[in-house]
């Protein structure tokens, strides 16, 4: 069986006053560590000091996103190195909120994930189609073209963490229904396992939008998910916990 992962993404949310917050995680972790890997990623000004609070507990820091160069002249953004560097064990690349926001193609998007790689650690892929898109009917043909992509030929199931985010999911409250989950990750193990055999059997993918501690069971005991992506429900230590304890 795969073991889930419970990853948080504090997106553009936390001050250095939420390390309270993040230290009653850690101090829930070891309740869980039996059931799912906790894993949470904060905003980057955060990482260094999360990931000194979480040396020798049962949870790990990740990142939102890294560029894909190693260093050079491009301000503002940060290298997969500087993140390891701070601490970040994994690093989410490719969240719509930056294909959205920042005009990400699929191919910068592997270029992140080889950047996670170069610098020793996992890359959490996001994929996920429109509302727009959605009513189109074509989402698995978006999936399709994400996934070929974006993932990198090189990808493992150590290396390499799916997570479909249906953007229309994302922060509304609203989700597919199980059978949806069910029929959409079967699709995308397929694609796995056709490119990448039994590497692509064994990765995990996440589901990611709208999960809370009142879906979060329901949703994890779908066939193919291997874990979650949550927002909002990340940044309140007793729904994260909870959402967990829920796999
Ligand atoms: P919400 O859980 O807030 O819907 O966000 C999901 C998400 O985008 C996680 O990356």
């Amino acid at each position: 069986a795969i073991r889930p992962l419970i990853a948080g993404n504090w997106k553009m949310n936390g001050l250095k006053a939420q390390a309270a917050e993040f230290d009653a995680m850690l101090n829930g972790a070891a309740d869980v560590a039996g059931k799912a890997d906790l894993l949470v990623c904060p905003p980057a000004t955060l990482i260094a000091a999360f990931a000194e609070k979480a040396r020798g507990k049962k949870a790990a820091v990740g990142a939102q996103d890294c560029h894909p160069k190693v260093s050079g002249a491009h301000t503002g953004d940060i290298a997969a190195e500087m993140l390891t560097d701070a601490g970040a064990t994994a690093i989410i690349v490719g969240h719509s909120e930056r294909r959205a926001d920042h005009g990400e193609s699929d191919i910068l998007v592997k270029q992140k994930a080889e950047a996670a790689w170069r610098a020793g650690v996992t890359a959490i892929v996001c994929i996920g189609e429109t509302q727009a898109q959605r009513d189109a009917g074509q989402t698995l043909e978006i999936l399709r073209g994400q996934l070929n992509l974006s993932l990198p030929d090189a990808s493992t199931a150590a290396n390499l963490i799916v997570a479909y985010e249906p953007v229309w999911a994302i922060g509304t409250g609203l989700t597919p229904t199980a059978k949806d989950v069910e029929q959409i990750h079967g699709f995308i193990r397929e694609l796995l396992t056709s490119r990448f055999k039994d590497e692509g059997a064994r990765m995990r993918i996440l589901y990611g939008g709208s999960v809370k501690p009142s879906n979060a069971a329901e949703l994890m005991a779908v066939k193919n998910v291997n874990g979650a992506l949550v927002g909002g429900a990340s940044l309140k230590a007793a729904d994260f916990l909870a959402i967990a304890k829920g796999c």
